[in-house]
């Protein structure tokens, strides 16, 4: 099957074909891992809430000015990764509500629901955790950087440089599909974009 995403941005696949393989990113599609950090942060350096700035990128100096790359990856990635990505840290509203309804979705059509995630390595098990948790049941689970080696149809990501390797070089030929977040806007027109994880219903499989 050749997928051919062309504007306004829908996916023509035919129905039977063959099943889509679709892979979904946990941080910013289905966790609020940025807005949790923020609270985190307000509470741990009240010194610092009112520096914190609106996240337009993925450096973190842009944002939380007040630390170096260093700094803030030891908070997140080391003191505080239990509760940024454990079991309670916060799933998406929106991706809760619609969980349900893709998964029905997914298996009246035979598609495949994969997890394609970058944690590093002491926050994959309690990713997984958070996953269960919150009823976040996925066919598959992958857990690597190198997201575009998965093979995969589409990849629904939040991150810039990810969704630009994976539409450069995915092994399946896959549609990068952008979820929209306040830090990756620069996509918005440039690619297939999503304000939630229903939209994948419909909207990109017309
Ligand atoms: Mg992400």
């Amino acid at each position: 099957m050749t997928l051919v995403a062309k504007k306004p941005y829908i996916i023509e696949y035919e129905k039977g074909d063959k099943y889509m393989r679709i892979g979904i990113d946990c941080d910013g599609v289905l966790r609020d891992f940025i807005p949790d950090l923020i609270e985190k942060i307000k509470v741990t350096n009240p010194e610092h809430a009112d520096k914190i700035l609106v996240p337009e990128s993925w450096d973190w100096e842009q944002w939380l000015p007040f630390w170096s790359e260093d700094e803030t990856e030891d908070y997140v990635f080391g003191t505080h990764y239990k509760e940024l990505f454990g079991r309670d840290s916060t799933p998406i509203k929106e991706a809760v509500e619609d969980w349900g309804k893709l998964k029905e979705w997914a298996k009246e059509n035979g598609h495949t629901l994969c997890l394609v995630s970058a944690q590093r390595e002491n926050c994959k098990d309690i990713t997984r955790e958070f996953l269960d948790e919150n009823g976040f049941d996925f066919d598959e689970y992958h857990f690597t950087h190198d997201k575009w080696s998965i093979d995969v149809d589409v990849l629904v990501d939040d991150s810039p440089s990810k969704l630009q390797k994976f539409k450069d070089r995915s092994v399946a030929y896959g549609i990068p599909i952008c979820m929209k977040t306040t830090w990756n806007s620069e996509l918005h027109d440039e690619m297939m974009s999503i304000d939630r994880l229903s939209d994948l219903i419909g909207r990109c499989f017309g």
